[in-house]
């Protein structure tokens, strides 16, 4: 075993992913997640060496219980996996104008962090948690801990795309402009894009769609984000799982004042109870719309406004890439296993010269990746698997 592997973190505000990665090989050790944080069925599961393991943890365990659980109970059966470990990779969701760039963490960019707190309410405080957690966990490797944004790849956008229309003292007093996020997974497409087609990132322009419960799309010119959907928060853009994406922002009033809601409430129905989820009436999960859009006219519905969303932007963003669009790309666990919304979106962009390769869909699935345009098709199409832990693994080797 090479004695260099990064242990990477990704925390959500009630779980914790980890995965213990080798960045040379790009090969994956052990993985896991501890979910239902804070909860009393708080429990964690990992897989190693092929085999899956899951157990209890204590009564509304929090991040750091689920750390000590991964160091003191999974890994002191592996110690030489254990000390293989030489730093610590974290996911932070937003870097703010300040942090574009992966940034080894200190005491003082934790208190730089705080400060955006208030820019990413549902994410940042649940990062900085993982990365408190992850230094009492692994004391030794207390300054070896890097941060790798989700804002960071959309560093390059220009003004006239993360400026909005309001009164431009907000942007100037508030920090209030498209950041963008998902930012780590359209780097490596885009990476992986490049890679396929043999030509180097700086020549690569593409659109880059991150289909998950989550859901970005990304314009990507000479290599570099130029545009994105997700903007201030993760919220705006295309239909997610739970969020809404694009809405009229009066509406927020008109429903805040119709319902007298409160501030917290009306977060918690763009961000929890709308999208599909919202469209449906009773699932956000895609694979229970692909079950039930033939019979069930919610799922119908919301499949439709899905698409028409997605390929609305992907029309627009072929329009900012002055003619040299290599290839549209599909990611995230939709992205990657549902042929119906990739065949569906492709055959609505015929006018972009997009032909599908139906038999070339239907076998690009489950980590398969690849074309699913025909050889005669103007533009292409592909299917690429997002690696964002090793993305982060890579990005913290370097830095340390
Ligand atoms: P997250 O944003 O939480 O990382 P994922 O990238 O794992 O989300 O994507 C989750 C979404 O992928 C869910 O809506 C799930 O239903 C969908 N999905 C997973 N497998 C399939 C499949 N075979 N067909 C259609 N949708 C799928």
């Amino acid at each position: 075993m090479s004695q260099h592997h990064i242990l990477v973190i990704n925390c959500g505000s009630s779980s914790l992913k980890f995965s213990i990665i080798q960045p040379k090989t790009e090969e994956t050790l052990l993985s896991g997640l501890a979910e239902c944080l804070h909860l009393p069925e708080a429990k964690i599961s990992w897989k190693y060496q092929g085999e899956k393991y899951q157990a209890q943890l204590a009564d509304k365990a929090n991040h750091a219980d689920a750390l000590n659980f991964v160091t003191n109970k999974i890994l002191s059966d592996y110690p030489a996996l254990k000390q293989s470990i030489k730093a610590i990779g974290h996911r932070v969701t937003h870097g703010g104008e300040k942090y574009s760039q992966p940034t080894l963490i200190t005491p003082e960019v934790i208190d730089n962090l705080a400060t955006l707190f208030e820019l990413a309410p549902l994410h940042n405080p649940a990062n900085v948690m993982g990365i408190k957690a992850s230094q009492i966990a692994f004391p030794h490797l207390q300054d070896k801990n890097v941060a790798v944004f989700d804002t960071g790849f959309h560093a390059t956008l220009p003004p006239h795309a993360y400026l909005y229309p309001l009164p431009i003292e907000f942007y100037e007093k508030y920090g209030i402009r498209r950041y963008g996020f998902h930012g780590i997974s359209h780097y490596y497409i885009a990476c992986k894009t490049a890679e396929y087609l043999g030509k180097p990132r700086s020549e690569l322009n593409m659109i880059s769609c991150h289909l998950g419960n989550g859901a970005s799309i990304t314009a990507i010119k000479n290599g570099e984000s130029i545009d994105t959907s997700m903007g201030f928060t993760p919220c705006e853009g295309l239909v997610m799982g739970t969020r809404c994406g694009d809405v009229d922002p009066a509406l927020l009033i008109y429903l805040k004042q119709k319902l007298d809601i409160s501030t917290e409430e009306t977060s918690d129905l763009i961000n929890k109870k709308s999208g599909l989820l919202g469209l449906t009436g009773s699932s956000s999960d895609f694979r229970y719309i692909t079950e039930h859009y033939e019979k069930d006219e919610k799922c119908r519905i919301a499949l439709e406004v899905y698409i028409h969303r997605l390929v609305k932007y992907i029309g627009a963003y072929a329009m900012l890439l002055d003619n040299k669009l290599d290839a549209v790309v599909f990611t995230g666990g939709i992205g990657e296993n549902s042929e119906l919304v990739r065949r569906l979106v492709l055959q609505k962009l015929t006018i972009l010269g997009f032909e599908l390769d139906q038999e070339r869909n239907l076998s690009a699935r489950f980590g398969q990746y690849g074309q699913i345009t025909t050889d005669c098709s103007q533009h292409s199409a592909y299917v690429i698997p997002t690696n964002e832990e090793l993305v982060i693994a890579k990005y913290t080797a370097e830095y340390i």
